[in-house]
């Protein structure tokens, strides 16, 4: 499904075979790495249901077999992904499928992208121009529209479809006044005229007989069974109206449409000078709102300006049917550039209108560009070849150029004398043959006034005939003036003003053409390419029938051999030098089978070896360049052999890996399920026993079941410490390694997450917890409750205190309650921690300071009260002693107290009672039990007693 893996990638037969053989399976697409290949299957294939497209979306390129939706999809998500533009170029015969992929790619995106109203705006406006289904631009054969097309769709950053435009930029005007034999004017005169109202064919003062127009019937072919014409014509209305056509647009639309069918049903006589006049057409007295008596007189004089007077010049009757002919290609071919413009103003450029021989050579010539823009892409340096050799391409020197001078040049200018500048100028260059250059042999297949180019799809003869009538595309002035005379607003926007004014020689076709095609390559070159290269299989619409010589020949000159080679070397013509080193080293004894320099040294090393001549190659900071395909192509050659020397090891190792898996896939399935189910048996019953050959798959099998399921049942917080499988006896280790990960993993991700506040908050809840945990009952109580910064806002603290203590700065405060040291009378003051001291306040009064170094340590219970007692270092008699306080936030208060005195290891718990001192000299005691009620008072001993429940809870 991808030639880049086909073994004989240098063989065309076997390429052909693989598409051969693939297209009898109805596998249509094929793969050259990236770039699609298209067989057109001329059958309908059930490959493009819903079904397929959501199959195809988000996967992987090459985890399915080849598709259009699966590059559609890849170019999409590419796009969105790198936010890069993109183009996917169409490319094969007329008939090989091109539309059918440009229709299934848009499908796939309306499907796939999240908004499509303008999606299928775009396929609406795309089908209009084509057959089966549309008209307008589109007709001759009821398959192929003559000009290319361009539709650009734009993207916003969520893949959302927001606009869109079409460039085209081939329309055979000529068709519209002459066919060949079997050759359809454009459908839409036929659909309107098939299917057009009673009503609307009256007002448009039609027949409904497609016989009755003579630009219809030359090619004697106006009913092609294939296209339904009345059908059609509903989809074009639709499709007018999906672009916002109103009654009125339509009307004019049509009007001009009818028009040209007028047109080419008037005829002329001659008057006895042989001048024309118009055949009463009684009927006719208005055409595009112009009365037919002005008309007329525009088309049988030619106006001249000589000497500052009019002159009519009357025309013969053959100069009045071309006048005739050329209004009615203008109209038409202006028309159609105006509808395209509306439709990408509605859509959210430009467009270009051109006019077989000298269409056939525009047609060509275009699709030389877009395969030089391929190889450009692709095979870059085949390209400046190319361009070398370049025909009809290079700038100045070409036919085009040749034909426009020869007809801005004063004078008469011919096809003939064109033929001879060509001659001329072209006469060396190895793709050009005329009659007069050719020798005898070739000379036979060619007339006099035949030219023959060697494009690359193959040998093309051109009748020079009409050439320079072609290329100039005039339009008698005083034609245009009565346009513009016109009450159709379509054919005044057609016929503007200005043009009139205008002392510039009108751009030629050829120009016109050349300039918009240099548009669109570079509208191109600023994209990324993707391909598609749609293949006809035979050329006469037969399902089944795979026609080799035809194939081979698409294949040849769409360059896919090419392709093929340089996608297998992986790259076209520049390489990181790292890379190129891997790929090629083993073709240098210097670098192989290591280089252990520079890369840049030893690729340069190397191309010397392989004898690169200087002019080849180009190396610059990171990458070698190659400047020729051949050069590459001689390279990857030598590493294929030098491959097949090397890898002959590797490859009787590879033949065994295939007779193996040959070997499976044919046992008996059956004993082979026998055997598994045996060995997991076996394996069952030996599991306890170390690793055999008989268990070992079991005991995989057992640790993968195990770490699957493992996987499923973690622990979902850190404290959780339960959740854990027990492992079976072979995966008792990996468990434990694999527990303490997981542990440390959660803990590191928690950890993480936490706040600075949740930090601090936890940092202190530590030092609580190494103070208390397990040595005072009311502790556990106290750790769901979180600790703040302060109980007493500094507005609650008087402000003489603030005044005299602030300077040591305020850490925390706490309201408490304080036992008198003798007589343990209570009384509720405020207990404040600054960076250097405790202070026992009352209102404005400070009633007792302690600075941290005079503060031995605080004691309290076991128990669930909330009384503690701090020491106090005494000096002397008169300094007040230890202080007896109850705190209902008494752990909070502590903590505090720990961290910002630095006392965590001067704060004990204490079981009984807690000794303290009244002043220097002098002890008191304060006794701790529980019961039922807590409370607190004065015990007969002189102790202070404090009774607590088991249920205080304090913070
Ligand atoms: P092109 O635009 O290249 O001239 P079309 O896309 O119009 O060719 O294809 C010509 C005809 O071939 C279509 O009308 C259709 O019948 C048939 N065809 C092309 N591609 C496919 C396809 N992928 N599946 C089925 N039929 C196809
Ligand atoms: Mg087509």
């Amino acid at each position: 499904q991808d030639f880049v893996l086909l073994d004989s990638h240098n063989s065309e037969t076997a390429f052909l075979d693989n598409l051969k053989k693939r297209f009898t399976e109805d596998l249509i697409y094929t793969y050259v790495g990236i770039l699609l290949i298209s067989v057109n299957p001329c059958k309908e294939l059930d490959i493009y249901t819903k079904k397929q497209m959501d199959l195809y979306m988000g996967v992987n390129f090459f985890e399915l077999p080849p598709h259009i939706y699966a590059l559609a999809d890849n170019v999409y998500h590419t796009m969105l992904s790198e936010a890069s533009n993109h183009f996917i170029l169409i490319s094969g015969e007329s008939g090989a499928g091109k539309t059918e992929a440009s229709k299934k790619i848009l499908q796939y995106y309306a499907v796939s992208c999240p908004s499509s109203t303008l999606l299928d705006t775009v396929r609406d406006c795309m089908l209009m121009f084509n057959p089966g289904p549309a008209p307008i631009g589109s007709g001759p054969n009821d398959n192929s529209s003559r000009f290319g097309k361009y539709m650009d769709i734009q993207f916003d950053c969520q893949g959302d479809a927001v606009g869109g435009h079409i460039l085209s930029y081939l329309l055979e005007k000529s068709r519209v006044v002459h066919q060949n034999h079997g050759e359809r004017n454009f459908h839409i005169f036929y659909q309107l005229v098939e299917g057009g109202e009673e009503d609307q064919l009256r007002h448009l003062g039609l027949e409904k007989d497609t016989q009755h127009y003579s630009y219809l019937v030359q090619g004697e072919c106006s009913n092609v069974s294939s296209i339904n014409d009345k059908n059609d014509w509903k989809t074009v209305k639709n499709a007018l109206s999906v672009i916002d056509f109103d009654a009125s647009d339509t009307e004019h639309l049509f009007g001009i449409i009818a028009s040209v069918l007028h047109l080419g049903n008037v005829h002329f006589d001659g008057d006895t000078k042989g001048y024309a006049i118009l055949n009463s057409n009684a009927a006719l007295r208005w055409l595009l709102g112009i009365h037919v008596q002005v008309l007329h007189e525009a088309l049988t004089f030619r106006k001249i300006e000589a000497k500052s007077e009019e002159v009519l010049s009357p025309f013969t009757v053959d100069l009045a049917i071309c006048a005739r002919d050329a209004l009615a290609k203008a109209i038409y071919g202006r028309a159609f550039t105006w509808l395209v413009n509306r439709i990408n103003e509605s859509l959210e450029n430009k467009v270009r209108e051109q006019q077989k021989n000298f269409e056939q050579f525009c047609i060509n010539y275009c699709n030389e560009k877009l395969q030089q823009l391929f190889i450009q892409f692709t095979l870059k340096s085949e390209q400046e070849e190319y361009e070398a050799e370049g025909i009809g391409v290079k700038k100045h020197r070409g036919i085009i150029s040749v034909l426009n001078e020869e007809c801005m040049r004063p004078g008469d200018a011919t096809d003939l004398t064109f033929l001879e500048k060509l001659e001329e100028k072209m006469g060396n260059h190895p793709h050009f043959l005329t009659h007069k250059l050719a020798d005898k042999k070739t000379r036979k297949s060619l007339e006099r006034g035949d030219f023959r180019l060697l494009h690359y799809a193959g040998e093309v003869t051109y009748c020079i005939v009409g050439f320079i009538d072609k290329n100039n595309d005039l339009l008698y002035k005083n034609i245009k003036d009565v346009m513009r005379l016109s009450k159709n607003p379509i054919i005044q926007e057609c016929f503007p003003a200005t043009e009139g004014d205008s002392r510039r020689r009108p751009e030629t076709v050829a120009t016109q053409f050349k300039n918009s095609l240099l548009r669109l390559t570079e509208i191109l070159t600023a994209k990324e390419a993707w391909y598609v290269r749609c293949l006809k299989s035979n050329d006469n619409k037969q399902s089944g029938k795979f026609d080799e010589v035809l194939v081979r020949h698409q294949v040849k000159y769409l360059g896919l051999m090419e392709h093929l080679r340089v996608r297998r070397a992986g790259f076209a013509y520049r390489r990181r030098y790292e890379v190129f080193l891997q790929r090629y080293k083993a073709l240098c004894p210097a670098t192989w089978p290591h280089w252990r320099g520079v890369p840049a040294e030893g690729v340069e090393k190397l191309v010397q070896h392989l004898g690169y001549k200087p002019d080849e190659y180009k190396m610059d900071r990171t990458k070698i360049f190659i400047r020729y395909a051949r050069t590459l192509f001689a390279t990857e050659d030598a590493f294929e052999i030098c491959k097949h020397e090397l890898g002959k090891q590797q490859r009787i190792q590879k033949r065994h890996l295939i007779f193996f898996s040959f070997y499976y896939k044919h046992l008996d399935r059956r004993a082979w399920a026998v055997k598994i189910i045996k060995q997991f048996i076996k394996g069952y019953i030996t599991r306890r026993e170390a690793k055999t050959t008989d268990n070992s798959e079991y005991l995989a099998f057992v640790r993968q079941s195990y770490l699957n399921r493992l996987k499923d049942n973690l622990p979902k917080t850190v404290l959780d410490k339960t959740t854990w499988l027990t492992p079976p006896p072979v995966m008792t280790e990996t468990s434990e390694i694999l527990r303490q990960l997981n542990t440390r993993m959660m803990v590191r991700k928690y950890v993480q997450g936490i706040t600075p506040q949740k930090k601090a908050q936890l940092q202190q809840k530590v030092v609580t917890s190494a103070i208390f945990k397990g040595n005072k009952d009311s502790y556990p109580s106290s750790i769901a409750v979180s600790f703040v910064d302060t109980r007493i806002n500094e507005q609650d603290i008087n402000m003489r205190i603030l005044q005299t203590i602030r300077h040591e700065r305020i850490k925390y405060s706490v309201p408490v309650v304080k036992y008198d040291r003798n007589g343990f009378k209570s009384r509720p003051r405020q207990l404040v921690l600054t960076q250097a001291a405790v202070y026992l306040v009352e209102e404005a009064k400070i009633k007792q300071r302690v600075d941290y170094v005079s503060l031995k340590g605080a004691s309290v219970s076991n128990l669930g009260d909330s009384v503690m007692i701090l020491h106090v270092a005494l000096n002397d008699p008169k300094q007040k002693g230890d202080l007896v306080l109850q705190c209902d936030h008494l752990f909070e208060a502590l903590t505090k107290l720990a961290m910002i005195a630095n006392k965590q290891n001067n704060i004990k718990v204490v079981q009984g009672s807690i000794k303290f001192e009244i002043q220097a000299g002098k002890e008191g005691g304060v006794d701790f039990s529980t019961a039922q009620e807590p409370m607190i008072f004065k015990g007969k001993n002189g102790h202070l007693m404090v009774v607590s429940d088991y249920f205080s809870i304090s913070a």
